[in-house]
């Protein structure tokens, strides 16, 4: 089985999962990310390139640690 990681955009709050066979399994369900930006060594999933745009704007906004 493929491994399902969830994850949550940071921006807006919306679930997708990630993994290779999202796509084909859990695409009516939750969707897959559809930009990625590495911050602080970690990397974080958005939804759209909106959100993306808006997070590396002020990642330190998005990012609770
Ligand atoms: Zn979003």
């Amino acid at each position: 089985m493929a491994e399902r990681i969830e994850v949550k955009c940071p921006v807006c709050g919306r679930e997708m999962e990630v993994g290779s066979e999202v796509h084909k399994f859990y695409g009516a369900v939750r969707s897959a990310p559809r930009a990625t930006s590495i911050y602080k060594e970690k990397t974080y999933y958005f939804d759209s390139k909106a959100c993306k745009r808006e997070f590396e704007a002020s990642p330190e906004k998005f990012v609770k640690e």
